[in-house]
Protein backbone atom coordinates (compact mmCIF):
# COMPACT_ATOMS: atom_id res chain seq x y z
CA UNK A 1 0.00 0.00 0.00
CA UNK A 2 1.57 2.87 -1.25
CA UNK A 3 -0.42 4.86 -3.41
CA UNK A 4 -3.79 6.63 -2.93
CA UNK A 5 -7.13 7.72 -5.77
CA UNK A 6 -7.87 11.07 -4.36
CA UNK A 7 -11.55 11.70 -6.31
CA UNK A 8 -12.21 15.14 -6.42
CA UNK A 9 -15.88 17.01 -6.52
CA UNK A 10 -18.00 14.11 -8.04
CA UNK A 11 -21.11 15.63 -6.44
CA UNK A 12 -24.37 15.68 -8.14
CA UNK A 13 -23.81 19.67 -8.26
CA UNK A 14 -20.80 19.26 -10.05
CA UNK A 15 -21.61 16.50 -12.11
CA UNK A 16 -25.76 15.99 -12.50
CA UNK A 17 -27.52 17.72 -15.22
CA UNK A 18 -29.80 19.46 -12.60
CA UNK A 19 -26.12 20.33 -10.68
CA UNK A 20 -25.64 24.02 -9.04
CA UNK A 21 -22.39 24.62 -10.99
CA UNK A 22 -22.11 21.41 -12.82
CA UNK A 23 -19.63 20.01 -15.51
CA UNK A 24 -22.20 18.58 -17.14
CA UNK A 25 -21.63 15.19 -19.73
CA UNK A 26 -17.57 15.28 -19.72
CA UNK A 27 -17.74 14.77 -16.06
CA UNK A 28 -20.88 12.22 -16.22
CA UNK A 29 -18.67 10.20 -18.69
CA UNK A 30 -15.76 9.92 -16.12
CA UNK A 31 -17.49 7.75 -13.99
CA UNK A 32 -17.39 4.40 -14.90
CA UNK A 33 -13.57 4.99 -15.64
CA UNK A 34 -13.08 6.65 -11.97
CA UNK A 35 -15.01 3.52 -10.55
CA UNK A 36 -12.72 1.20 -12.34
CA UNK A 37 -9.88 2.87 -11.06
CA UNK A 38 -10.82 2.72 -7.88
CA UNK A 39 -11.71 -0.65 -8.02
CA UNK A 40 -7.73 -1.51 -8.82
CA UNK A 41 -6.74 0.59 -6.38
CA UNK A 42 -8.65 -1.25 -3.06
CA UNK A 43 -7.48 -4.43 -4.78
CA UNK A 44 -3.93 -3.88 -4.56
CA UNK A 45 -4.69 -2.49 -1.01
CA UNK A 46 -4.23 1.09 -2.46
CA UNK A 47 -6.28 4.22 -0.44
CA UNK A 48 -9.48 5.72 -2.03
CA UNK A 49 -10.44 8.79 -0.79
CA UNK A 50 -13.02 10.42 -1.61
CA UNK A 51 -12.94 14.67 -1.25
CA UNK A 52 -15.95 16.60 -1.40
CA UNK A 53 -16.65 20.18 -1.12
CA UNK A 54 -18.98 21.22 2.27
CA UNK A 55 -19.97 24.61 2.33
CA UNK A 56 -22.39 26.60 4.59
CA UNK A 57 -25.23 27.94 3.06
CA UNK A 58 -23.81 31.44 3.77
CA UNK A 59 -20.31 30.66 2.35
CA UNK A 60 -18.53 33.71 0.99
CA UNK A 61 -17.69 31.52 -1.41
CA UNK A 62 -20.57 31.62 -2.83
CA UNK A 63 -19.80 35.61 -3.87
CA UNK A 64 -17.93 33.97 -6.37
CA UNK A 65 -19.55 30.75 -7.55
CA UNK A 66 -23.05 29.51 -8.00
CA UNK A 67 -24.33 27.62 -4.43
CA UNK A 68 -23.09 23.96 -4.83
CA UNK A 69 -22.08 21.22 -2.33
CA UNK A 70 -24.39 22.85 0.63
CA UNK A 71 -23.75 20.62 3.67
CA UNK A 72 -26.39 17.81 3.97
CA UNK A 73 -27.98 18.67 0.52
CA UNK A 74 -28.35 16.33 -2.66
CA UNK A 75 -25.78 18.15 -4.53
CA UNK A 76 -23.30 17.46 -2.28
CA UNK A 77 -24.51 13.50 -2.46
CA UNK A 78 -21.66 11.90 -5.05
CA UNK A 79 -22.95 11.42 -8.23
CA UNK A 80 -24.83 8.45 -9.89
CA UNK A 81 -22.79 5.08 -9.66
CA UNK A 82 -19.80 6.85 -7.49
CA UNK A 83 -22.48 6.88 -4.56
CA UNK A 84 -23.49 3.08 -5.02
CA UNK A 85 -19.65 2.70 -5.34
CA UNK A 86 -19.08 4.37 -2.25
CA UNK A 87 -22.01 2.90 0.16
CA UNK A 88 -20.45 -0.71 -0.94
CA UNK A 89 -16.60 0.24 0.11
CA UNK A 90 -17.10 2.93 3.04
CA UNK A 91 -16.43 0.27 5.63
CA UNK A 92 -13.00 -0.52 4.49
CA UNK A 93 -9.61 0.81 6.25
CA UNK A 94 -8.52 1.79 2.47
CA UNK A 95 -11.52 4.44 1.99
CA UNK A 96 -11.40 7.81 3.03
CA UNK A 97 -14.32 10.56 3.13
CA UNK A 98 -12.94 13.65 3.35
CA UNK A 99 -14.79 17.24 3.36
CA UNK A 100 -13.14 20.11 1.93
CA UNK A 101 -13.45 24.23 2.43
CA UNK A 102 -11.39 24.66 -0.47
CA UNK A 103 -10.48 23.60 -3.50
CA UNK A 104 -7.81 21.80 -2.48
CA UNK A 105 -8.05 18.80 -0.84
CA UNK A 106 -5.12 18.56 1.25
CA UNK A 107 -6.27 22.58 2.89
CA UNK A 108 -7.25 22.11 6.30
CA UNK A 109 -8.50 18.85 6.05
CA UNK A 110 -7.11 15.57 7.70
CA UNK A 111 -6.14 14.30 4.25
CA UNK A 112 -1.59 14.51 4.54
CA UNK A 113 -2.43 12.93 8.24
CA UNK A 114 -4.53 10.19 7.20
CA UNK A 115 -2.23 9.44 3.98
CA UNK A 116 1.10 9.41 5.46
CA UNK A 117 -0.01 7.09 8.78
CA UNK A 118 -0.86 4.76 5.73
CA UNK A 119 2.97 5.07 4.39
CA UNK A 120 1.45 6.65 1.32
CA UNK A 121 3.84 7.96 -1.41
CA UNK A 122 2.13 8.98 -4.44
CA UNK A 123 -1.12 10.75 -4.68
CA UNK A 124 -3.22 10.14 -7.97
CA UNK A 125 -5.94 12.39 -8.89
CA UNK A 126 -9.04 12.46 -10.94
CA UNK A 127 -12.49 14.05 -10.97
CA UNK A 128 -13.28 18.08 -11.48
CA UNK A 129 -12.63 20.45 -12.26
CA UNK A 130 -9.05 19.80 -13.93
CA UNK A 131 -7.98 23.60 -13.97
CA UNK A 132 -9.52 24.59 -10.23
CA UNK A 133 -9.73 21.58 -7.96
CA UNK A 134 -7.74 19.12 -9.38
CA UNK A 135 -5.04 21.53 -10.30
CA UNK A 136 -4.93 23.13 -6.04
CA UNK A 137 -5.20 19.39 -5.02
CA UNK A 138 -2.28 18.31 -6.85
CA UNK A 139 -0.21 21.62 -6.02
CA UNK A 140 -1.05 21.05 -2.44
CA UNK A 141 -0.18 16.80 -2.42
CA UNK A 142 3.43 18.46 -4.26
CA UNK A 143 3.57 20.61 -1.35
CA UNK A 144 3.11 18.02 1.81
CA UNK A 145 6.03 16.29 -0.60
CA UNK A 146 3.84 13.13 -2.47
CA UNK A 147 4.75 12.08 -5.74
CA UNK A 148 2.15 13.28 -7.93
CA UNK A 149 -0.23 11.98 -11.12
CA UNK A 150 -3.13 12.98 -13.00
CA UNK A 151 -5.54 10.89 -15.03
CA UNK A 152 -6.40 12.88 -18.08
CA UNK A 153 -9.30 10.56 -19.13
CA UNK A 154 -10.43 11.23 -15.45
CA UNK A 155 -10.58 14.70 -15.31
CA UNK A 156 -13.61 17.10 -16.74
CA UNK A 157 -13.96 21.33 -16.44
CA UNK A 158 -16.85 23.11 -16.63
CA UNK A 159 -15.34 26.11 -18.31
CA UNK A 160 -17.78 26.03 -21.05
CA UNK A 161 -20.68 26.30 -18.78
CA UNK A 162 -19.51 29.53 -16.38
CA UNK A 163 -20.22 32.50 -18.64
CA UNK A 164 -17.81 34.90 -17.59
CA UNK A 165 -15.34 32.12 -18.13
CA UNK A 166 -17.05 31.00 -21.64
CA UNK A 167 -16.76 34.07 -22.94
CA UNK A 168 -12.88 34.21 -22.91
CA UNK A 169 -12.62 30.81 -24.53
CA UNK A 170 -11.10 31.37 -28.07
CA UNK A 171 -10.59 29.08 -31.14
CA UNK A 172 -10.24 25.94 -29.59
CA UNK A 173 -8.11 27.52 -26.83
CA UNK A 174 -8.50 24.71 -23.66
CA UNK A 175 -7.48 26.04 -20.54
CA UNK A 176 -7.69 22.31 -19.12
CA UNK A 177 -4.53 21.41 -21.41
CA UNK A 178 -2.82 24.17 -20.48
CA UNK A 179 -3.67 23.77 -16.58
CA UNK A 180 -2.46 19.83 -16.92
CA UNK A 181 1.23 21.17 -18.59
CA UNK A 182 1.53 23.16 -15.75
CA UNK A 183 0.89 20.60 -13.42
CA UNK A 184 3.80 18.89 -15.36
CA UNK A 185 6.37 21.84 -15.33
CA UNK A 186 5.31 22.87 -11.89
CA UNK A 187 4.80 19.69 -9.75
CA UNK A 188 6.18 16.94 -12.29
CA UNK A 189 3.10 15.46 -12.39
CA UNK A 190 2.99 12.14 -14.43
CA UNK A 191 0.45 12.64 -16.87
CA UNK A 192 -1.69 9.25 -17.70
CA UNK A 193 -3.21 9.49 -21.13
ZN1 LIG B 1 -16.89 25.02 -3.66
Amino acid sequence: MNKALIIVDMSNDFVHEDGGLTAGKPAQELVPYIIDLADSFLANDDVVAVAMDAHQENDDHFKLWPVHNVIGTWGQQLYGGLKEWYVANEHKDNVLYIPKINYNAFFKTDLAEELMARGIQEVHVVGVVTEICDFATIAGADAHGFRTVLHKRGVATFTHNVPALAGMLKDGYVPADLLIELMRMSFHTAVIE
